[in-house]
């Protein structure tokens, strides 16, 4: 029975020390020993050193020998008789994790006390939500007391407007048990609102994975949501006023052309029928008819920048028209290209080539024979007499790719910028007329051919457009 007692002394956890009433160890057993960093047989008959009352507990650090490490000891103590009198029974419980772990859970109490951010805590109780944690951000932010904020349910903050879907989100993870964030608009306690930015994360019981709490994070971000607002609003007015200035540039640009290329064929007309009725009668026959082919012709160019302006005012409102049908592009080339040859003899050489004997593509005949004669008539019109016009037609990639290259005054970096916009003409084009409306014509033809269009200029030195229109595969090479 002694030993058995021994034996269970000897094997406990718990330190079991005995001191008589002048403080000196009479028993030790192997546990307090080790928090001793001893033998017991060192320790028997040594001086404790700590004050002992029975019946009390204390928290005392005992030095542990050799390491020279601080052991936080919880100690009991009772009176008991020993074989020579009384003394004192210290159970003694090593308690440095404990203590560890309550000085890093007082760490992380400060810090949630101490954080901006609104931090609370929920518990889930059946349907209700009830706070039981708040820490004084949370009074900060909302303007309510801890008090009253532990007597209500943590939805208060978002039931300012119910069928908000963001609150309705939060609504959901609160029930489902579900993590979620949303931006709301709340209210503070005096009633001002205030935006807020809510993340929940559900808490688990570790064990049966019970969904328990919920801790929920509160920044108010009213300031950042203001200034957002009115950057908004700058950016909005910006953009307006940037659109304004278009639209009025593009007027401006507008009447100039108007001016410009109305006044001419107008003049002409006049002139023609001045001639006409002053000496219409004195007039040769061939002389009355070329006033009169004159005023045709006149009226036909005018028709024309008439056609012009209305495409590209459709095209601009998207309602341009476009029909494609499979077309055998090098028949077609090849005609507008010597049609021009056939009107600019004269003046210079157009060159066709095309390194495929088939190229199919999907295509708008209209549409494309104004691209490429727009195309075609700038390179002729903004380049000398007796140069040449390459006009090239390839297939790369599965895309037919056509090439216009001048040997003309060429194109500035500043209008290289603003070449596809409607009325904008180059600085360098001096008397040779125009509406500046050939460009914004044919990129909106390649756009709607589902194409690309890309320039490459020096200035005296040429020109070359290049476009490429999505084509259908012909099998096999030609
Ligand atoms: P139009 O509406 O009668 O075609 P335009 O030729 O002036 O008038 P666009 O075809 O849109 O208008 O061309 C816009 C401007 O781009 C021209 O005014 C000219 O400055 C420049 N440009 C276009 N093609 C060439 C080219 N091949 N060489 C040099 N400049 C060119
Ligand atoms: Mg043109």
């Amino acid at each position: 029975m002694l030993n058995t007692l021994l034996t269970i002394i000897n094997r406990n956890a718990d330190g079991i020390l005995v001191v008589d009433e002048d403080g000196v160890i009479r028993f030790v057993n192997p546990a307090a020993a080790a928090l001793f960093g001893q033998q017991p047989r060192d320790l028997v008959g040594e001086f404790f050193g700590f004050p002992l009352i029975g019946g009390e507990t204390a928290e005392i650090n005992l030095l542990t020998h050799g390491t020279g490490e601080l052991v936080a000891v919880e100690m009991r103590v009772v009176e008991i008789d020993w074989v020579d009198g009384r003394a004192y029974l210290a159970s003694l419980r090593d308690i440095s994790e404990r203590r560890q772990a309550q000085a890093d859970i007082a760490l992380r109490n400060r810090l949630i006390e101490a954080s901006g951010s609104g931090i609370f805590i929920t518990s889930v109780e059946d349907d209700a939500r009830p706070m039981i944690y708040a820490n004084p951000a949370m009074t900060a932010i909302t303007g309510f007391g801890t008090s009253d904020l532990l007597a209500m349910d943590c939805r208060f903050l978002w039931q300012c407007n119910p069928d908000d879907a963001q609150n309705q989100a939060l609504d959901r993870a609160l029930l489902d048990g579900s993590p979620a964030s949303a931006a709301i608009e709340c209210e503070r306690a005096n009633g001002a609102s205030y935006w807020a930015e809510v993340h929940l994360t559900p808490i688990r019981d570790q064990g049966n994975r019970q969904l328990t709490h919920f801790i929920g994070v509160l920044h108010d971000i009213t300031d950042r949501m203001y200034l957002d607002a009115e950057r908004i609003e700058r950016e909005r007015i910006s953009v307006a006023l940037e659109k304004e200035r278009e639209l009025r540039a593009l007027k401006d640009r507008f009447l100039t052309m108007m001016s410009h290329e109305l006044r001419t064929p107008l003049a002409l007309i006049r002139l023609a029928h001045d001639m006409l009725r002053q000496y219409g009668d004195k007039a040769s026959e061939e002389e009355r008819l070329q006033y009169l082919d004159s005023i045709r012709t006149q009226v036909e160019h005018l028709t024309d920048i008439l056609g012009d302006v209305m495409t590209v005012s459709r095209g601009d409102s998207g309602e341009a028209e476009f029909s494609p049908e499979i077309v055998d592009l090098i028949t077609y080339c090849r005609d507008i290209v010597e049609q021009f040859q056939i009107s600019y003899i004269k003046t210079h050489v157009i060159a066709f080539k095309c390194n495929r004997s088939v190229i199919k593509a999907p295509v708008d005949r209209k549409l494309l024979r104004r691209a490429l004669t727009n195309l075609l008539s700038n390179a002729i019109k903004y380049s000398p007499d007796g140069s040449m016009v390459r006009f090239t037609l390839a297939a790369l990639d599965g895309e037919a790719v056509i090439t216009i290259q001048d040997q003309g005054i060429g194109i500035t970096d500043e209008d290289m910028e603003r070449l596809f916009e409607p009325f904008h003409r180059g600085r360098n084009v001096e008397t040779v007329p125009g509406t500046g409306l050939g460009l914004t014509i044919v990129q909106q033809a390649v756009r709607a051919h589902g194409g690309t269009i890309a320039v490459e200029s020096k200035v005296g030195k040429g020109t070359t457009f290049k476009l490429t229109l999505p084509m259908v595969e012909v099998r096999g090479r030609g």
